[in-house]
């Protein structure tokens, strides 16, 4: 008798919401980034219970057709790409169609869009659909994740402490809205404003709503290019340090990403004049050809290969370097992207 067979989809869905769904702030960066690629200019978060009792992300985004509302949820459906060619040239956040169907299997969720005619509304129940119907609604879509891991309790005994899950969500939020200044992002935990930010397009103020704004008055602008990269960006004053290089924020090309090269990158540029074990608040944008970029190397993204790193590295290390030497020459000009 055969012994191998297909996985149910509910369960696959499970299997891969492993790598998707990690925690509570990868369902948040999950479906704040469909918002952002949704072309969204107001998202409003709210919370409870750091993410696991719910997490509700409203936007004002272009919204789903009714036709299309049921396969989002399907696994590798989006409206994203194509075909091969627009894999190399990525210049959405989302384009695997994973995380919808991962977080839907592993929670309780409703969604309510409409793309500004008639809206759709949505719920599945640990991977399992319970009803669609018309629904009225505003242009945008409004997504609620209750009860996250209800089914999956060896994913919720991993868990840290609810302040620990809480920090990871304000991280990627605060991430984003540096990604996205001209997004006016708000982030609301048990009915308590962690965050929000205006969304003029004024990338000094957003580090300014997170950071504080008397932390602007140290920072200095940045910028460069060369053939291949365009840079812009702010870093903090050699006096304006943190212990941890959390601090320092990569985007490139929208996207925000680890990577450690470009971080050590960013200290370099400060060559001695930083104190041991301190590390620079820093906020750099990077653009460049998507074609350079290999963002599909991790489910989460936020690993991914750059062609050129050495030269951009070298880049980024000789504009702060330049900067911090010119620092009371040059005036702080507002960057407005
Ligand atoms: P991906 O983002 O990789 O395409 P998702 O599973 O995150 O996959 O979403 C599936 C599809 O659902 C998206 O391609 C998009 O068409 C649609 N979608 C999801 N969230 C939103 C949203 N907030 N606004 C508009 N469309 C959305
Ligand atoms: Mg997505």
């Amino acid at each position: 008798m055969a012994k191998i067979h297909k996985l149910s989809p509910t369960l696959s869905n499970q299997i891969s919401a492993g790598e998707v769904v990690e925690r509570p702030s990868s369902v948040v960066k999950e479906l704040v980034e469909n918002s952002i690629d949704a072309h969204s200019r107001d998202i409003d978060v709210a919370v409870k219970g750091s993410g696991l009792d719910q997490i509700k992300v409203t936007d004002d985004g272009i919204g789903i057709e009714p036709d299309d509302v049921k396969t989002a949820f399907m696994r590798h459906a989006t409206s994203k790409i194509h075909n091969r060619r627009d894999l190399f040239q990525v210049d959405t956040l989302g384009f695997r169609g994973e995380a919808l169907p991962s977080i839907a299997s592993v929670a309780d969720v409703d969604l309510k869009t409409s793309t500004g005619g008639e809206g759709t509304e949505i719920r599945i129940n640990g991977g399992k659909l319970i009803g669609i119907q018309p629904a009225e609604a505003r242009r945008g879509t409004i997504i609620t994740v209750n009860d996250l891991f209800f089914n999956t309790p060896a994913r919720l005994k991993y868990m840290k402490s609810p302040a620990t899950e809480l920090s990871r969500i304000t991280d990627v939020i605060d991430r984003l809205a540096l990604g996205h200044p001209k997004i006016a992002f708000s982030l609301i935990h048990n009915h308590h404003e962690m965050l929000r930010t205006a969304g003029r397009g004024n990338l000094q103020q957003v580090i300014g709503s997170i950071y504080g704004i008397n932390k602007v008055k140290k920072m200095l602008a940045v910028k460069a290019h060369n053939n291949d990269f365009k840079l812009w960006g702010y870093v903090s004053l050699p006096e304006l340090t943190r212990a941890s290089r959390n601090y320092i924020t990569i985007i490139l090309n929208g996207r925000y990403i680890k990577n450690r090269a470009i971080a050590d990158a960013v200290i370099k540029g400060y060559g001695s004049k930083l104190m041991v074990r301190r590390y620079p608040i820093a906020v750099i944008n990077i653009q460049m050809d998507p074609i350079l970029v290999d963002p599909n190397v991790h489910p989460s993204k936020t690993t991914v290969r750059v062609s050129k790193e050495p030269s951009l590295c070298h880049l980024i290390t000789t504009m702060i370097m330049n900067r911090l030497s010119h620092q009371n020459l040059i005036p702080n000009v507002m960057h407005r992207e």
